[in-house]
């Protein structure tokens, strides 16, 4: 029986050495295209994948003999999931190994944008030294509503816990789920009526889609800053400009974009990105929130657990 892995993405070197002593065959190709991918997966019974390939009913077909697909990160609409499933297929994805990661970013950047260092430290690298007008806001004392309660969410609430902050929580799928020092709203409407900072932790999806859009900004009781890792749909960008240059958003946090890569951006999305991007209150990082050295590893560990526990 065939034991071929074809690994599709940036991994940590462990992942194919374990699974190599598990008795697995791995092959790491993280270049290999999407054109190309359905020969090298025709005798494989697991793939590991992160966003390069799209795991369709197409290329799934092509692989006859596969068991698992395993996803580095989270983010599973790369995978045809309802299919794969009905073929017996188990798909794993490793949210666990890159939430911490993804909560420092959110963290880092919201402590970016608020105290100015990013653009203070950019104007004393064009030989500026300007104090007032750099003058921050602390965190101390905000309300941060949290969207989406899971992984990255919760992983964020925790690193807020120490801020001396209030932290609102909103899961539409879940209840319970708080830990003492998060209040968990069973409406949107709390976090619109009392949230100075917004962050969304919740997965690309039907009721997701444009989640933040004029509705939500009208919605907001307060001037607030904007924060999203999750994906850059979740955003309607339009209107997020829009409240951006109405000063109804004070700032915006972004590490995901309404289409992604740079390359691959639509002309109108690639001028919404520059206009934003030079705005001194929006700070823009190139998805890399979960793109952490030990989330690398993290992930690697996560996904194999799964794999080799499923013998
Ligand atoms: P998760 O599945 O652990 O948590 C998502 C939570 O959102 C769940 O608790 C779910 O009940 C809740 N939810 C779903 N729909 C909702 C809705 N309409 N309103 C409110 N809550 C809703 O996911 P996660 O690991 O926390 O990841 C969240 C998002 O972040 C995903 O889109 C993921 O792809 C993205 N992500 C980005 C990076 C990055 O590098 N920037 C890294 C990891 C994850």
């Amino acid at each position: 029986m065939s034991r071929k892995v074809l690994i599709a993405a940036p991994i940590h070197p462990i992942l194919p050495r374990w699974l190599d002593a598990n008795g697995y065959d791995c092959t790491v190709n993280e270049t290999v295209t999407q054109q190309d991918a359905p020969a090298l997966v025709k005798d494989c019974v697991g793939i590991i994948t992160s966003t390069r390939l799209q795991l369709d009913k197409e290329l799934i077909d092509a692989a006859p003999m596969l068991k698992w697909i395993g996803r580095m990160g989270s983010g599973m609409e790369v995978i045809d999931v309802p299919y794969a499933t009905s073929k017996g297929i188990n798909c794993y994805s490793s949210p666990d190994g890159n939430k911490n990661a993804v909560a420092e970013h959110a963290l880092g950047m919201l402590l970016s944008l608020n105290k100015k260092i990013l653009k203070s430290a950019n104007e004393v690298k064009e030989g500026k030294w300007l104090r007032d007008e750099n003058r921050g806001v602390e965190l101390d004392g905000k309300t941060i509503g949290i969207i989406g309660f899971g992984n990255t969410g919760s992983a964020l609430a925790k690193k807020l816990y120490g801020f001396d902050v209030r932290i609102l929580a909103y899961d539409k799928y879940k209840r319970g789920y708080a830990p003492p020092y998060v209040e968990e709203c069973k409406l949107l409407a709390d976090i619109f009526n009392e949230a100075d900072v917004v962050s969304f932790h919740v997965p690309l999806q039907e009721d997701t889609y444009h989640y933040f859009n004029e509705a939500f900004v009208s919605n907001m009781k307060k001037p607030f800053v904007l924060v999203n890792t999750s994906r850059g749909k979740v955003i309607d960008t339009n209107a997020m400009l829009e409240a951006l240059e109405s000063r109804k958003l004070t700032g915006v946090c972004l590490d995901v974009w309404e289409e992604e890569p740079i390359e691959k951006m639509s002309p109108d999305m690639r001028s919404l990105l520059e206009k934003t991007a030079s705005m001194p209150q929006a700070i823009i990082t190139p998805h890399i929130g979960g793109y952490s050295m030990e989330a690398l590893y993290k992930m690697s560990k996560s996904l194999l657990d799964k794999i080799v526990s499923r013998k």
